[in-house]
Parts: structure tokens; C-alpha cells; sequence
């Protein structure tokens, strides 16, 4: 089985509008996204809204949106009505998404031919004969599944509720999983299935065999947790006599003790990592590590590189663990990376308002605390002293076992050298050296601080300005002298 046929190919991420975008999805989006770019096909977005009352369009708009902050725009659907794209024209990002909701004609065409084939037929057991036979098969000891009850019933009662189920064949399934290998389902154990609730509301897994087919998908690149609903969709196909499509099934994304991803343990909406300030870059580079990795182990990528580099082949079987300390360490990298101004521009909805009204300052604050900051949240944190300096106790300006009144001096002489601006770093290095490092640089770097630790105080010197720094060693020593 090849990862790269000869036809074109097609992939699309499915997600149902239940939930925010969800870090799996966001993955198996990514996954499909460098597939398609690879091999310069087409990624679709197709969201499965049938569940009419789990879903919702707030869920669909937290999807797109999240989708195209990630930079994952998909090639084709819908045209929106007010971007006067082209259909033809690849990557604008002007579609909207296909909507299962939008396309009930089509599965109403499908389901009757199943059910004039005798593929299928209308089951009318209530939820309580259900859930006698179940106990029953279960008190014997067997799996439970549905009997076929109606399988053979030629006296429907319409007045009655009911549903549609494919008349599953006793066979064995037997599949290639670009990732997973050979699979082999025994179909014995899963008793017919509803397929629909009625003529126009389909369900997941004879709506998803109907639109990867009419969207000719080529390969169905998704999470394992739905391998098992891979057989019963290949037996429809069978069913409807339309060609299977390649699957690939990607490995679970576990919490770092190896139990299901679950808020429990870590925020699971790409949401929530959005607001805390991790970048979409770092983010594209972590999960395209959650179950993938290239051939010399590299840890940084960009997105280009990715497309380069990426393989279904070198997809990993087994479960891909969270690792948060490491996407703690590549937003860093991301963070280094950016120019002062771009990362000022991405920190402008982190920090308050009145903060940026001097962006010349508040550039500079950035470039300077640029290699200390994990995430855009921290940052309001880590400077706010910039802005406003905190209250400090007067005995953190006196260095190990200076004496007050030498602090005092120290900090006197260094407020003449300070007034005259342009010269001071240098002679205040010179009276450092005369009467010692700590005893004058670590009372200094307090007064522009109010913090035991901070960056060093000429950093911070240059970036308050002559005015600002000549108050804050004022303030230091009237602290001083009235305590
Ligand atoms: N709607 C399914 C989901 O949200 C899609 C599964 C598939 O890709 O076939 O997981």
C-alpha cells in the first residue's frame, strides 16, 4: 500500500460542531493539511453537523476560527457569499466549509436505494425490548448486539417510532492502514446497525461513506479512536458499490501518564492555549510532534518544512504522549525568534491598554524581556514593573551585609552620574568596581525594579529613560533614609 498513488489526492477534516476545536482535531487537521500539500491535493472541511441537537454554529465558528488562526485553510466548498473567490483557485481561503446539514438530499437518495436493495430496512424495537435483549445476550454470556428482530419484517407499522439499519453481512473485514497495517474485523460481532434515524437524518458512519465518496476523498487520515468504525463503513461501501478509500488511523494523544487526553490533566481546546499565549507556529511544530517524527529527530520545524518533511510512514503506532514542558520550551524558541515589533504586535492583546500607549516603550520592554517569556500570558507579569513600579520593602535595596548608610551613598553618588544620562552606564560600572559590585548595582537594579530578580539594571536604565530612572532611585532612597 503506497502512500502516494496515482490519483489525486484528497483528504478533509471532519469535525462535528459538539465541542471548541478540540487538539486531536486540530492534529488530525494538521496530519491531513501536509498530506495534501505534499502531494499538492486538496483538504476539504467538512463539518458534521447531523447531531442536530449536540451541535452547534458557536462550536462550528470556535472550529473555523481556530482552524485558520492554526493557518490550516482548506482548498474547496461553498463559496462564501461576500468573498467573491473563484472556485478555481486553490488556497484563497474564501470557502466555506461543506455542512452534512446542507446536504440532506443526497443522503435521502442514498438511504432509499439501501432500503429498495433490501440493504436496509426500518426497525421498529423500542429502547426497552432493546434493552431486554441485550441483558438477555449478556446473561448468556455472549456480545451483545442487535438480534435482527426486524430484519424480516413485511408488515412495518409506521405508527410506531423507528429507525434504519443496514443488514450487516457475516464476513471478515480485512483492511491496509497505512499506519496500523493489515486490519481484520470479524463483522459477526457487530449485529446490524442503525444507519439512519429516518430518510433525512443520517448518522455518522453512512453519512461519512456517502460524502468521502461524492467528495472523492482518497485517503481518510483520522484519529484510532475510530478504527472500529472503519469496517462498517467499508461494508457500506461495499453495500452502495463504491471503492474504499486509503485509511490511515493516527495514534491516541495521551496525558503524560499515559491515560486518555482529558481536561483532567491539561486543557484540551486549542482554545485555551491560544489564550495563554502559545504561538500558532509553536503549536503547528507541537502537534505535528504528537505521533510524527522526521528522519534525524529535529525538533523545530516551520510549516514549510513540515510539508518537506512530513510521511505518513514515519507515523508511530503506538499512543503519542503530551509533553507540556516541551511545548512550554518551543514556544520560547518561537518567542526568541520573532523581531521586538512582531512580538510587541502579538503581546498587544496580553498586557493592559494604557500600556501601549508609548509602543516605542513598550517595543523596548519586549526586546528586553524577549528570552524570558514562555507564554504571552506570563508576560503582563514578568514587566509590569516597567510600567509601574511596585511597593518593595526598603531592606531589599541593601546588598548581603552592607550597611544602610552605605547603600544610601552608593545610591546617592549614583543618582548625580545618572543625571547626566548619555555618559552614566559606564561611570557607574567605574564606581561599581571602586566600591564593589553588589553594594551598588543591586541596590540600583532594586530601585528600578522593586523585585529580587529582574533583568540587569542598565537594561532596564536605558529603556525608563533619564527622568523615570533619576525618580525610581529617589524613591529608593527616601525608602531608605525613612526606614
Ligand atoms: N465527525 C467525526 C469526528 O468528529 C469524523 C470522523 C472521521 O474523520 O471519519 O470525529
Amino acid at each position: 500500500m503506497t502512500e502516494n498513488p496515482k490519483k489525486e489526492v484528497r483528504v478533509r477534516i471532519a469535525p462535528s460542531p459538539t465541542g471548541s476545536l478540540h487538539l486531536g482535531t486540530a492534529r488530525t487537521a494538521l496530519f491531513n493539511w501536509l498530506f495534501a500539500r505534499k502531494h499538492e491535493g486538496t483538504f476539504i472541511l467538512r463539518i458534521e453537523d447531523t447531531d442536530l441537537e449536540r451541535s452547534s454554529q458557536e462550536h462550528e465558528k470556535n472550529i473555523i476560527e481556530g482552524l485558520q488562526w492554526l493557518g490550516l485553510n482548506w482548498d474547496e466548498g461553498p463559496i462564501n457569499a461576500d468573498s467573491g473567490a473563484d472556485k478555481r483557485e486553490k488556497h484563497t481561503g474564501n470557502y466555506g466549509p461543506y455542512r452534512q446539514s446542507e446536504r440532506l438530499d443526497i443522503y435521502e437518495k442514498y438511504i432509499k436505494k439501501l432500503l429498495q436493495e433490501n440493504k436496509a430496512y426500518y426497525c421498529f424495537c423500542s429502547k426497552e425490548e432493546l434493552e431486554e435483549e441485550r441483558e438477555a445476550m449478556l446473561s448468556q454470556g455472549l456480545p451483545p448486539k442487535y438480534s435482527g428482530r426486524c430484519r424480516n419484517n413485511h408488515e412495518p407499522d409506521f405508527s410506531r417510532p423507528s429507525v434504519i439499519r443496514f443488514r450487516v453481512p457475516e464476513t471478515e473485514i480485512i483492511f491496509h492502514d497505512l499506519i496500523r497495517g493489515k486490519v481484520k474485523f470479524d463483522t459477526r460481532l457487530i449485529g446490524d446497525i442503525v444507519i439512519a434515524k429516518d430518510l433525512r437524518t443520517p448518522l455518522y458512519n453512512l453519512a461519512v461513506v456517502i460524502d468521502d465518496f461524492e467528495m472523492k476523498i482518497s485517503h481518510v487520515i483520522r484519529g484510532e479512536d475510530h478504527i472500529s468504525n472503519t469496517p462498517k463503513q467499508i461494508l457500506l461501501q461495499n453495500a452502495l458499490g463504491i471503492e474504499e478509500p486509503i485509511y490511515a488511523h493516527l495514534p491516541l494523544i495521551l496525558s503524560p501518564d499515559r491515560s486518555k487526553l482529558s481536561k483532567r490533566y491539561l486543557e484540551t481546546s486549542i482554545d485555551d492555549y491560544r489564550r495563554e499565549g502559545y504561538l500558532p507556529e509553536t503549536l503547528i511544530n507541537f502537534l505535528a510532534l504528537l505521533g510524527w517524527h522526521s528522519e534525524e529527530d529535529r525538533e523545530i520545524f516551520s510549516l514549510g518544512e513540515l510539508i518537506k518533511e512530513f510521511n505518513l510512514r514515519r507515523v508511530q503506532k503506538g499512543g503519542a504522549v503530551f509533553n507540556l514542558e516541551k511545548l512550554d520550551w518551543l514556544n520560547g524558541q518561537y518567542i526568541m525568534k520573532l523581531e521586538p515589533d512582531k512580538l510587541a504586535y502579538r503581546l498587544e492583546n496580553f498586557v493592559p491598554r494604557d500600556w501601549l500607549k508609548d509602543k516605542e516603550f513598550f517595543t523596548k520592554v519586549v526586546e528586553i524581556e524577549k528570552a524570558r517569556i514562555k507564554r504571552l500570558i506570563d508576560f503582563p507579569k514578568l514587566v509590569g514593573f516597567f510600567f509601574e513600579l511596585p511597593d518593595y520593602p526598603a531592606k531589599l535595596l541593601i546588598w548581603d551585609k552592607t550597611s544602610k548608610e552605605n547603600t544610601l551613598e552608593n545610591l546617592r553618588l549614583i543618582f548625580s552620574l545618572v543625571e547626566n544620562f548619555a555618559g552614566a552606564e559606564g561611570k557607574i560600572m567605574a564606581l561599581a568596581e571602586s566600591r564593589g559590585r553588589g553594594e551598588t548595582l543591586w541596590p540600583l537594579r532594586v530601585a528600578f525594579s522593586g523585585q529580587a530578580a529582574s533583568p540587569g539594571p542598565f537594561e532596564i536604565m536605558k529603556a525608563l529613560g533619564r527622568e523615570e530612572s533619576l525618580k525610581r532611585i529617589e524613591t529608593a532612597t527616601s525608602k531608605l533614609e525613612s526606614s
